[in-house]
């Protein structure tokens, strides 16, 4: 059997958590299977490492950023050989470079797009534990580039897909996927089994225990994922397709922080000015997540939308010169706002659930900025200062079953 183990950074941030990360590959090892183990940066090291940029240089190139980033990750994947080997085990160290994990050119947020098996498979056939560093890649002109915060995830996906693991278990601090983050909401309940889709709305709407890229790609190549703890044994939660699974009303509830809202007023009330907006933003990068028009009024009409607060300057910015061609008159923001997102399959052919959680919401006091749906999820804009409070209070309004 192949088994693709991915380990985040708190499982590895001292000498102790390395060897428990060891001896925990090790028994597979020993067991007779192939271990491919992917590493994350040790403890804090990549936010620590973001720092020290910012403090050198604030507008440091990207490029910069990503060579300095995927250093964190080199040195937990170099250390792991050692202690493994310092176990008696044969393990050898890599990183994207040479295993040749090719990505898009974009710095700080690289897609894959092939991924060699060359290299790890001789290493594999030698008998020796292949160890790769997560959240990073090498693009075009060999230059290295990183995923995304939270990318390790995406490099043991994507590994597991052209590998064709048997396994890929994904080791946290948490002991699965939960209804909720459960260091916010106290009632949070580990799930047994979630599927793609779910999980990879809770994802993208901030539940950063998967990094949403790698549920994409989970999908995608039909790699079925565990999600566990790395600190004790317990069962963890089960990501794949949906089969003859029961739908449920609700299967989780997602917070982000990291989100403003713009809003543009007294643009012209005719069409093309929509479009002319929006593309310049996307133009620049910059994606828009909920958008709101109001009515026309004696010609114009005001548009809100929200972007992750990472992109506001960059957004404002552009709108604000380019005001005139866009017949915006006035341009209004907010940095202290949340979005509140319920997920759940069952959604789809119930139509309850965007009342019940306004009733929530309101019996909490909590007041709703922005709405936007889907199929399957319903997010809702709050103040920031609300959203621990209004996740509470909609989680448990909830009552997602056993
Ligand atoms: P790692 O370093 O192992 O990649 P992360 O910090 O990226 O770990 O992700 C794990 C964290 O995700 C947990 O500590 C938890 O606070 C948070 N989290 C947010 N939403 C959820 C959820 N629905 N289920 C489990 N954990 C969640
Ligand atoms: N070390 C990177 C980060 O902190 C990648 C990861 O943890 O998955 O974002
Ligand atoms: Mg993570």
């Amino acid at each position: 059997m192949l088994i693709v183990k991915k380990f985040g950074g708190s499982s590895v941030a001292n000498k102790e958590r390395i060897f428990n990360v060891a001896k925990r590959c090790i028994e597979d090892y020993k067991a007779g299977h192939d271990v491919v183990v992917v590493l994350s940066a040790m403890g804090d090291t990549t936010d620590e490492l973001i720092a020290m940029a910012r403090d050198i240089n604030p507008n440091a190139k990207k490029r910069e950023l990503d060579m300095l980033l995927t250093t964190g990750e080199q040195v937990s994947v170099a250390l792991m050989a050692m202690a493994m080997q310092a176990l008696d085990v044969p393990a050898v160290s890599l990183n994207a470079f040479q295993v040749m994990m090719y990505s898009t050119s974009r710095h700080g947020n690289a897609r894959f797009k092939r991924v060699d098996t060359k290299r790890i498979q001789h290493e594999l056939d030698s008998r020796k534990i292949v160890i790769v560093t997560g959240f990073q890649g090498v693009n075009k002109y060999e230059d290295i580039t990183t995923l995304g915060r939270g990318g390790s995830d995406t490099t043991a996906v994507a590994l597991a897909a052209v590998l064709h693991a048997d396994k890929c278990e994904i080791y946290t601090d948490v002991e699965g996927v939960y209804t909720a983050d459960p260091r916010i909401v106290k009632n949070a309940r580990k799930l047994n089994v979630i599927t793609y889709d779910e999980m990879l709305e809770l994802a993208s709407l901030g539940a950063k225990v998967l990094h949403n890229r790698s549920v994409e790609m989970a999908k995608k190549y039909n790699v079925e994922l565990v999600v566990r703890s790395s600190l004790n044994y317990s069962e963890g939660t089960v990501v794949k397709e949906a089969s003859n699974m029961e739908k449920m009303l609700v299967t989780g509830v997602a917070a982000d922080r990291n989100t403003a809202r713009i809003s543009v007023i007294g643009v012209e009330d005719k069409p093309g000015t929509a479009f002319r907006i929006f593309d310049t933003l996307a133009k620049n990068n910059i994606n828009v997540d909920i958008i709101l028009q109001s009515v026309g009024r004696e010609g114009t009409k005001d548009i809100s939308f929200t972007v992750a607060a990472d992109d506001l300057k960059k957004a404002l910015d552009f709108l604000e010169k380019n005001k005139e061609r866009l017949t915006i008159q006035q341009i209004t923001h907010n940095e202290d706002v949340a979005k509140l997102s319920v997920v759940g399959a069952g959604m789809m052919s119930n139509p309850g659930v965007a009342a019940k959680m306004f009733e929530t919401l309101y019996n909490s006091h909590v007041n709703i900025n922005m709405i936007s749906t889907s199929e399957i999820r319903i997010t809702v804009l709050v103040a920031e200062k609300d959203i621990d409070k209004a996740m509470n209070a909609v989680h448990d309004g909830f009552a997602i079953p056993e």
